[in-house]
C-alpha cells in the first residue's frame, strides 16, 4: 500500500525523540530535556501584536504561491543588508519553514542518482530530503579535532561523474561551526571548479557566538540557493515561515512545484516577515542572542577537561556535539553512543540526541535551548556519569 519513496524514510530523529520525551514529561517523569534544538523563548511580543493586526487587516486569504509580494521584499531588504547582495522578488521562495525550503529545493535541483555532498557530523533531515528527491547522499566526515572544518580536500576524494551538489549548513547543527571567509571562499571555488550547486542552510543566521557569518551566496548568488527562515532567529518554530533566495530561473521552478504542492505558506505569519526582519536588533531578540551566548560559555566551561571527551567550541547556533568514542565500546562507559544515551537518561534524568541521527557515531548533540539552572544540574550530572563511572 506504501510507497517505495515513503516506505523506506526515517521519522526526524530529533522530533521523535522530542515527543517521546514530552509525552515522559507530561506523564510526571523529570526530565532534563536537552534533545530537541527549539528556542525556549516566546515569539517577542512586537511580533505577536503584528500578528494580530494582521488577522483583523485581511491577511487571512491565498497569497502567491512564492508568498506575498511585501514579504518577499522585505527578506530582499534583509539580504541586501546582511549578504551585501540586491536580489529581486522573483529570486525569492516563501514556504511553510525552512525544512519545506530544503525539501522545494532539493526536489528541484536534484535528478535521479545525482549524488550530493554534506559534511558530517549533519542535521538529521538532509539524507532523507535528498533521498526523497531521488538523489544519493554523500557524507563526509568532519574532525571535532579540526573545528569540523569542512574543506575541498575533504571533499575532492569523494567528487564522481555523477556529483552535482553540495549542502553547507552554518552556524551548523549539531556543531555550532562557522567557518572563516577563506574557507568559505575555497568551498565556493570548489564548487565552481566542479560545476556543482551550493545549498547553503542558514536558519541560525542570528545566532553567532564568535565572529561573524560568510555565506557563501555573497561569494557566488548564481550558484548558491540561500535557505534560511524565522523559526530559530525569532523563536518562531510553530509559525512556519521559511524561504529560499536564488537564482531566478531556479526560483520560478520552485514557484511553480510550490504551486502545486502545498500553494502560499500561512498568510497571517507572512505578515509578520517584515515586522520581524526590520526590527532584528529589538532589545528583546538582542537579550536572547545574548543569553544564548552565556549558555554556550556555560556549558563549553562544564564539560572541558573530562578525560577522553571532545568538542569544538560553538561559534553559533545551541548545540555542543560531545565526541565520546575515546570512552565507548566493550571496556568503556557504554557501547554506543546510543547506550550512553539511555544510561544519561535512566541513571541521571539528561536526555540528549544520539550521534547517529547526524551521521556520527560515538558522539553525543547537547542542545542548549534550555534555561541556565537546567543546564547547571545537566552539567553536573553529565559530568557525575563520564568521570565516576
Ligand atoms: N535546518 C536546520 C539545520 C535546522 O536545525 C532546522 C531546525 N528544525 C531546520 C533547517 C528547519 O527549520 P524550520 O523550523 O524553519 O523548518
Ligand atoms: N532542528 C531542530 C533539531 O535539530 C528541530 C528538529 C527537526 O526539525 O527535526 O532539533
Amino acid at each position: 500500500m506504501i510507497s517505495q519513496r515513503v516506505r523506506t524514510i526515517q521519522p526526524s530523529a530529533t522530533l521523535s525523540l522530542n515527543a517521546k520525551l514530552q509525552d515522559l514529561i507530561r506523564n510526571g517523569s523529570e526530565i532534563l530535556n536537552l534533545s530537541v534544538g527549539e528556542p525556549d523563548f516566546p515569539t517577542p511580543e512586537f511580533i505577536r501584536e503584528r500578528a494580530k493586526q494582521a488577522i483583523d487587516e485581511g491577511w487571512t486569504r491565498y497569497t502567491a504561491a512564492s508568498g506575498h509580494i511585501e514579504a518577499r521584499q522585505a527578506i530582499c531588504r534583509h539580504i541586501a543588508r546582511t549578504r551585501k547582495i540586491e536580489v529581486e522578488p522573483s529570486q525569492v521562495v516563501i514556504s511553510s519553514g525552512a525544512k519545506q525550503s530544503l525539501s522545494q529545493c532539493l526536489l528541484s535541483l536534484v535528478d535521479p542518482a545525482d549524488e550530493v555532498l554534506l559534511g558530517a557530523p549533519h542535521w538529521v533531515s538532509y539524507p532523507e530530503l535528498i533521498r526523497l528527491a531521488d538523489g544519493v547522499p554523500v557524507t563526509v566526515k568532519t574532525d571535532s579535532k579540526d573545528g569540523h572544518r569542512l574543506t575541498p580536500e575533504l571533499l575532492e576524494p569523494h567528487l564522481t561523474p555523477r556529483t552535482t551538489g553540495l549542502i553547507l549548513n552554518e552556524p551548523g547543527n549539531p556543531t555550532g561551526t562557522v567557518s572563516s571567509a577563506d574557507d568559505i571562499a575555497a568551498l565556493v571555488e570548489f564548487a565552481r571548479a566542479n560545476d556543482l550547486w551550493i545549498i547553503s542552510d542558514e536558519i541560525y543566521e542570528s545566532l553567532i557566538h564568535d565572529g561573524e557569518l560568510h555565506s557563501p551566496f555573497s561569494v557566488d548568488p548564481q550558484r548558491v540557493s540561500l535557505i534560511s527562515g524565522l523559526s530559530k532567529s525569532f523563536s518562531m518554530t510553530g509559525w512556519r515561515i521559511g524561504w529560499t533566495v536564488c537564482n531566478e530561473a531556479q526560483a520560478a521552478a520552485m514557484g511553480r512545484l510550490q504551486s502545486q504542492n502545498s500553494a502560499n505558506p500561512c498568510s497571517v505569519s507572512q505578515a509578520c516577515i517584515a515586522t520581524a526582519l526590520e526590527h532584528h536588533d529589538h532589545p528583546e531578540l538582542l537579550s536572547m542572542y545574548e543569553t544564548f551566548r552565556v549558555r554556550r560559555d556555560l556549558l563549553v566551561e562544564g564539560l572541558s577537561g573530562i578525560p577522553g571527551v571532545h568538542f569544538s567550541v560553538p561559534g553559533g547556533a545551541f548545540y555542543i556535539f560531545l565526541d565520546l568514542s575515546e570512552r565507548l565500546g566493550s571496556t568503556g562507559i557504554a557501547l554506543d553512543a546510543e547506550a550512553f544515551a539511555v544510561r544519561l537518561l535512566e541513571e541521571k534524568g539528561v536526555a540528549v540526541v544520539p550521534g547517529p541521527a547526524f551521521g556520527s557515531e560515538g558522539a553525543i548533540r547537547i542542545s542548549f535551548a534550555r534555561p541556565e539552572a537546567e543546564l547547571r544540574i545537566a552539567i553536573t550530572r553529565i559530568r557525575e556519569l563520564l568521570c565516576e563511572s
